[in-house]
């Protein structure tokens, strides 16, 4: 799949408790983030919407 723009982005993370992906390019529908947001850009208050786990349980995901 061909790059679309995001190169300079740092890309998806992983939550380290449940795995529940953050993904730039879809943003976060339950928390109303906008599709494009990067992981860095997300509000402070952010926290998986899956398990609730602090930014910081997030890992980086690499895609190839
Ligand atoms: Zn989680």
């Amino acid at each position: 799949m061909a790059g679309t723009g995001e190169a300079g982005k740092a890309g998806r993370r992983e939550c380290g408790v449940c795995w529940n992906v953050y993904d730039p390019a879809l943003g976060d529908p339950q928390w109303q983030v906008p599709p494009g947001t990067a992981f860095e850009d997300l509000p402070s208050h952010w926290s998986c919407p899956n398990c609730a786990a602090e930014q910081s349980k997030f890992l980086a995901l690499s895609d190839d």
